[in-house]
C-alpha cells in the first residue's frame, strides 16, 4: 500500500525542498541528502509506487522505459558514464529500503567499494 506522506513523495509536490539535477513531468532526479560517494544522486518516477517490483508490475511499459532512459540522460549529465557508476535500488526490509517509494542510487565519482548503499 502507498503512503503518500513518505518523504519522496512530498519533495515531488515540493513540500520538502531539494537538490535538483533534473526534473520533467513524470520524474526527479536530486542530490542524496546523506551521500555515500562524491556522486550520489536519486532518482524517482513520479508514479505511486512503493519500490521496483510495483513500479515494474503496475506500469505501461512507456512509462518503465521512460524512466529508465532517463537515469541514462543523468549519468551523461553528471559525467561519470567514462568513469563508472552503480545503480541500486533497495526494496523491502532485507534490501535496506528506507523510504517506501520506487527510488535509484546513481553512485560515483570515486571507487565504489563492495558493500555500499
Ligand atoms: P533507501 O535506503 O530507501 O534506498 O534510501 C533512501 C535514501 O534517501 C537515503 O540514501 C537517504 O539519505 C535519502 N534521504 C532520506 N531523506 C531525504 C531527504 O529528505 N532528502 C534527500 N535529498 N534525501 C533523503
Amino acid at each position: 500500500m502507498y503512503d503518500d506522506s513518505n518523504i519522496f513523495a512530498q519533495i515531488i509536490r515540493g513540500k520538502i525542498p531539494c537538490k535538483k539535477i533534473y526534473e520533467d513531468k513524470d520524474v526527479l532526479f536530486f542530490e542524496d541528502i546523506s551521500p555515500v560517494s562524491k556522486v550520489h544522486v536519486l532518482g524517482i518516477p513520479k508514479v505511486s509506487c512503493v519500490n521496483f517490483s510495483d513500479f515494474i508490475s503496475n506500469n505501461d511499459e512507456k512509462v518503465i522505459a521512460n524512466f529508465f532512459q532517463k537515469v541514462n540522460l543523468v549519468v551523461k549529465k553528471l559525467e561519470i558514464e567514462k568513469t563508472g557508476y552503480r545503480i541500486i535500488s533497495n526494496s523491502g526490509s532485507d534490501g535496506g529500503q528506507e523510504v517506501p517509494h520506487f527510488h535509484i542510487h546513481i553512485l560515483g565519482g570515486e571507487k565504489i567499494g563492495p558493500k555500499i548503499r
